[in-house]
């Protein structure tokens, strides 16, 4: 048996075995553990026994325990602590995996057992987490055809590889349209605000093209962003938003006709496994559930939203009127003006703040609210073997009754090894493992300030943010109490799983909150009331304009994916019919959206712009019940416990909230939160 796999990878006292974990074993282990996992495949396909949940639906769910904890693993170093032998392993088993994984949902004989449990199912005497196992499951098959007849298969097949292939182009085009622009600026003297980094980059690039006596600007964000907040000439900013907003409308990297066929497809895909547009078939498995729901939730926020946006409007013309003298505002003036308004009213610059956010200082608090919200408590263990000399490791137990809840680690700073971002992930899942119910192996992941020589690591107040947001995810699986991996934790619909992540942020913006864990690392003073008042905020500034500019592409998303597309034969005006009610500038020839739209053509957020807007009012609405008992109740903290937090997605997530709150989430708490509305 092979070495990896030999280890069983936890030892006998429940700890990950990392210094055993050489890169050479890792293919024959993964080998290994797909011949395991086909021999039981085999095993359920051939059973002479009925179909019973238990040698149908369970044994799929546990078929691959070997391969699920080799790929977490795997998987999670490629991540935080890769290198080239890794990295090219992930290229020759990626589709490997992706094969086995379609080889099961292809086969007749297993999912004819399948479809006998699921119309059986009602009379099988299930508790909820096994009858939402049996609906997944099944659910799963008929997602990827499964109910199809074989020539409806072949056509299935066919619109997959034409959609794999278009969403390739599409997402080419957009590259290299951004790729092949370039703006070059020789007035210096509107450039004076554009931050040194920005500048030296342009100046690079600019030298690089032989043009040493200008500065080029491109289509990339941390190029486009800055040039678009702090260029005083209005002409160059023009002239770069309208590159931008020209993406992808002609030739040669021209999307119009991409955009459209992607949608057409996506929607005869839908048809074609008996679901009436492409987003019922998305939001069949979303806490929303239908685009009904998602349409009048943004209707809702929309209409309440609105007139804030439109006085966010008229500040930002004013402020340009004051500057300039002129009455007019356009889409190439926003950045700009909402900079200098941000700037003139909240004047907040992180080094300010970062005295109050010693890293250490900033993990024991965010420790110090599980305790007094959950009842758990954090002991940091040298003996536990970890990945990287910068990783800690912690043990996870419950305070009253010391027991046992997780293995936790944190690896916070950057290093070559680990790719960009803040994440957090499992080494083992919590769920049934080996036949007993196991608990989990959880780790964040961050890229923050590193310590000098002189001073420990000092966050911004937005890594502490992301500090909490991890952590909230971490607690989604630290605190779960489920009996299967692949429903346990964080494994739930996709537009709820936000939710214990966001609202865990509200604690670091709150007095209470910040009283535990904000203090001046030197002097051990508390961090000044109007410095929170400050950031508190700022938090909220233009949230208005903000909040229906995210609308407005949540719309254009739904329009193009809740209905036939084919008809829309002219992008533009298809973008003008559908976003009307959101937008404030009057149209600009041969500019859109849709030809650049990565997130939604070929980013994975096709049928789900909203949920960004549907999270926030998750955790706003979430956290109102904890403001309105106290932000430490006991009594909300364990309810979220007991019908969020450890239910991971045992249950539709709609039946788990309303058990929380009472009812489902109220839009408006969102909208009270930014300070948009004030009546209860
Ligand atoms: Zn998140």
């Amino acid at each position: 048996m092979n070495a990896l796999l030999q280890t069983h990878l936890i030892d006998d006292q429940h700890l990950l075995a990392f210094p055993k974990f050489k890169n050479v074993d890792f293919a024959p282990a993964f080998e290994e553990a797909i011949r395991l996992a086909r021999t039981r495949l085999d095993a359920v396909a051939n059973d002479p026994a009925p179909p019973s949940f238990t040698n149908t639906i369970e044994a799929i769910e546990f078929h691959k325990e070997e391969l699920d904890k080799i790929s977490l693993i795997f998987f999670n170093l490629l991540g935080a602590n890769t290198n080239d032998e890794l990295q090219a392993l992930a290229k020759e088993i990626s589709p490997k995996l992706a094969e086995f994984a379609n080889d099961l949902l292809l086969n007749p004989s297993i999912f004819a057992r399948v479809k006998d449990v699921y119309e059986r199912r009602e009379q099988l005497g299930l508790d909820t987490e096994r009858m939402q196992l049996v609906e997944k499951t099944f659910k799963a098959f008929r997602r990827n055809g499964a109910l199809l007849s074989e020539g409806e298969k072949e056509k299935l097949r066919e619109i997959d590889r034409q959609l794999a292939r278009i969403t390739q182009e599409f997402s080419d085009n957009v590259l290299k349209a951004t790729n092949a622009y370039l703006l070059f600026v020789d007035d210096e003297a509107c450039l004076k605000d554009v931050p040194k980094s920005t500048l030296e980059d342009a100046k690079k690039t600019a030298t690089e093209k032989g043009r040493p006596d200008a500065w080029a600007f491109s289509l990339h964000g941390p190029s486009f962003g800055p040039f678009l907040q702090f260029c005083s000439r209005e002409d160059l900013r023009r002239e770069l938003w309208l590159a931008m907003m020209s993406k992808g409308m002609k030739e040669p990297h021209d999307n119009r006709d991409n955009a459209i066929q992607l949608a057409s497809l996506r929607h005869r895909r839908a048809k074609l496994l008996g679901f009436e547009s492409h987003a019922h078939f998305v939001l069949e498995e979303r806490m929303a559930g239908s685009p009904q729901k998602v349409k009048q939730f943004m209707e809702d926020l929309l209409q309440q939203s609105r007139p804030a946006a439109e006085r966010d409007f008229e500040e930002l013309r004013e402020a340009k009127k004051k500057h300039t003298g002129k009455n007019d505002l356009h889409p190439w003036d926003v950045a700009l003006y909402t900079e200098r308004l941000q700037r003139e009213k909240f004047r907040l610059s992180d080094e300010e703040l970062r005295p109050y956010f010693s890293l250490e200082n900033v993990v024991n608090g965010v420790f110090e609210h599980a305790r007094q919200l959950y009842g758990i408590v954090f002991r940091e263990r040298k003996d536990i073997p970890v990945y990287h000399a910068d990783v800690k490791a912690y043990e996870v137990t419950e305070e009253s009754t010391g027991r046992f809840m997780a293995y936790f680690y944190a690896d916070f700073f950057p290093r070559a090894s680990k790719r960009g971002g803040a994440w957090m992930t499992n080494f083992l899942e919590q769920g049934t493992w080996e036949g007993k119910i196991c608990r989990p192996h959880v780790s964040i992941v961050c890229n923050f300030t590193k310590p000098s020589s002189t001073q420990p690591s000092l966050l911004t107040h937005g890594e502490v943010k992301t500090l909490f947001h991890e952590f909230g995810h971490s607690l989604h699986s630290i605190l779960s109490d489920c009996r299967y991996a692949s429903i346990a934790g964080t494994n739930v619909y996709w537009d709820f799983v936000e939710l214990p992540s966001q609202v865990m942020e509200n604690w670091a913006l709150e007095k209470e909150g910040l009283a535990l864990f904000a203090k001046h690392y030197k002097t051990g003073a508390p961090i000044p009331f109007e410095l929170i008042e400050k950031i508190r905020k700022a938090s909220t500034f233009m949230a208005g304009w903000m909040g229906v500019r995210q609308l407005s592409f949540g719309f254009l998303d739904m329009a193009w994916h809740s209905q036939d597309p084919s008809d829309a034969q002219d992008i533009e005006s298809f973008e003008r019919s559908q976003m009307e009610k959101t937008l404030f500038f009057p149209p600009v020839a041969g500019t859109a959206m849709s030809t650049s739209f990565t997130h939604i053509f070929s980013g994975g957020y096709s049928a789900g712009y909203y949920s960004y807007k549907w999270a926030e009012v998750l955790d706003a609405d979430a956290f109102e019940f904890f403001k309105e008992k106290g932000i430490f109740s006991k009594e909300v903290a364990e309810s979220f416990r007991a019908n969020v937090l450890s239910r991971g997605g045992s249950e539709h997530p709609m039946e788990l909230y309303k058990k929380f709150r009472g009812r489902e989430p109220d839009p408006r708490a969102l909208l009270r939160r930014d300070g948009l509305i004030s009546e209860k």
